[in-house]
């Protein structure tokens, strides 16, 4: 007997049919005498529906009641996917975030997860049935609702996972797995069947759509042994786990289109400026990436960073405030860029990986504006029209080309245009 977690994303819950399948998963596990809680997401893209309606009547929705209404999606799956499983005469039990025990921050939109009460789930699993827990949500000590931000039902999944000493956490997406490249930029892109924690978890932080970054921190501070794998088929994904093998050098290649280049002009170069203008920015909560200052000059110089292109809104008046006085000549924004990162333990041991990098990028007419590492990373900053080019010269030069070219036909045109609105 096994305990297991098994986690479906939206996709997989898109139609009745679909979560049929996942009941019938469910209830095979169960017969198999495993213990069985399956954490689900919003049925298809429902989430950004309620977003969409939300900011139809009110362009910035407060944080408490947006929560209010996202909560609802997970609630819709839970309960049906409980209904289906009891067709098929299996005993379910469908539990909001609050009911299954857990406790956040009052952080709204993104809280965080600070204790999981598991008493109940233990009874239900106990007393032999199955549980199916709304992802993405929890409750405050106070008894309100929070969400875990975008993506967070894969953290509910690997935390309740954690909580209850699952065997493992099954994560069942729309995808085989975490592949060497993304398969629609990359044809010859492998699947990997084996990952560390901490590749996975740089793959995440690099832009990489498949596993929520959160997620992954909680798998590797508990050992949650991860199975990322598809809805749609039997075959086995990618299992993320505490390193075993001798690392490969390079483990993938991660692009990410969704971040924008901020360049501050002409900052006198004095103490504190970065200070002020980098606390500024923490203190509205929008996270930063990249920094480069450049070398000055005429006792000036110019500060350039990466931000998400989702926080521009809300970056932009920090900036202008931030600047104020500073006697800079104003910022430039540059949406069109894209972060390429090469991502290996194997690194650690293998001098020369950023040299080679850059050396193919020049190669093939690849101009690098910022650059960036990390003990297992490489990454550099692009011109967005190149990044095709560029992970597809890296992939090969790397060797991590498969022999069989990726066909998209494998995937429907709405899981494609799911997994091209992740990337993004
Ligand atoms: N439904 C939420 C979202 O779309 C949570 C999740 O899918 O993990 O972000
Ligand atoms: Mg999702």
């Amino acid at each position: 007997m096994s305990i297991i977690v098994a986690k479906f994303g939206g996709t997989s819950l898109a139609t009745a049919e679909r979560i049929k399948r996942v009941a019938q998963r469910l209830v095979d596990y169960h017969q198999q005498g495993n213990k069985v809680v399956a954490v689900v997401s919003a049925m298809g893209k429902s989430t950004d529906d309620l977003l969409r309606l939300a900011k139809s009547v009110n362009a910035q929705p407060p944080a408490r009641e947006l929560d209010m209404l996202l909560a609802t999606g997970e609630q819709v799956s839970m309960s049906i996917v409980a209904m289906a499983v009891e067709a098929l005469g299996v005993s379910a039990v469908s539990m909001t975030g609050g009911q299954v025990g857990i406790v956040t921050s009052a952080k709204h939109n993104r809280a965080t997860i600070s204790e999981i009460r598991a008493d109940r789930l233990f009874d239900i699993l106990d007393q032999d049935k199955i549980a199916i827990v709304a992802g993405f949500q929890g409750v405050t000590v106070e008894g309100d609702i929070t969400t875990l931000g975008r993506g967070g039902s894969d953290t509910t999944a690997v935390a309740l996972a954690a909580a209850i000493q699952a065997d493992i956490c099954e994560i069942y997406t729309d995808v085989d797995g975490v592949y060497t490249a993304d398969p629609r930029v990359v044809p010859r892109a492998r699947k990997i069947d084996e990952i560390s924690y901490e590749e996975m978890l740089e793959m995440a932080a690099s832009g990489a759509g498949v596993l929520q970054m959160r997620s992954m921190e909680f798998a590797r501070n508990y050992g949650v042994i991860v199975h990322c794998r598809s809805a749609f088929t039997n075959n086995p994904g990618t299992l993320v786990k505490e390193a075993t093998m001798e690392s490969a050098i390079i483990s993938g290649i991660v692009h990410d289109s969704s971040e924008a280049k901020i360049t501050i002009r002409s900052v006198p170069d004095q103490v504190g400026i970065a200070a002020k203008v980098f606390g500024a920015i923490a203190q509205a909560n929008i996270n930063i990436d990249m920094i480069v200052q450049n070398i000055s000059e005429h006792g000036t110089t110019d500060i350039s960073f990466t931000s998400p292109i989702n926080d521009l809104v809300r970056l932009r008046p920090v900036l202008d405030k931030a600047i104020e006085g500073l006697g800079a000549r104003g910022y430039l924004i540059d949406e069109s860029i894209a972060k390429v990162s090469l991502i290996g333990a194997g690194m650690k041991s293998n001098p020369g990986v950023a040299a080679k990098m850059f050396s193919v990028l020049a190669d093939n007419g690849v101009n690098i504006s910022m650059i960036s590492t990390s003990a297992i990373r490489v990454s550099v900053v692009i011109d967005g029209d190149q990044t095709e080019l560029a992970t597809r010269s890296l992939h090969t030069a790397f060797g991590l080309d498969s022999d069989d070219v990726f066909e998209e036909t494998q995937l429907s045109s709405e899981e494609l245009q799911a997994k091209m609105a992740k990337g993004r």
